[in-house]
């Protein structure tokens, strides 16, 4: 099974070079890995995606309370 660069489109037979031996260009992972070496990355990553994502633990219900306001009603209450 060949693996071609995409680049200059020779046959790459270290697959594990980060690039080309022949042109230099920079080898996408899917052609440096193997497919399930690959799975197994893209869903170390969609696990680090999810977990970022997960909401963060929502606020309790704050009521806004004024307690200046609330004791100088009181003061001026009539009796
Ligand atoms: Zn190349």
């Amino acid at each position: 099974m060949g693996f071609h660069c995409p680049s200059c489109g020779r046959e790459v037979y270290i697959r594990r070079r980060k690039r080309c031996e022949f042109c230099g260009a920079e080898m996408p992972l899917s052609l440096r890995l193997s497919a399930s070496q690959l799975a197994y990355i893209l869903r170390l990553k969609s696990d680090e995606a999810r977990r970022g994502q997960e909401p963060a633990e929502p606020e309790p219900h704050a009521t806004p309370v004024n307690p200046d306001l609330g004791s100088s009603v009181q003061e001026t209450a009539p009796c």
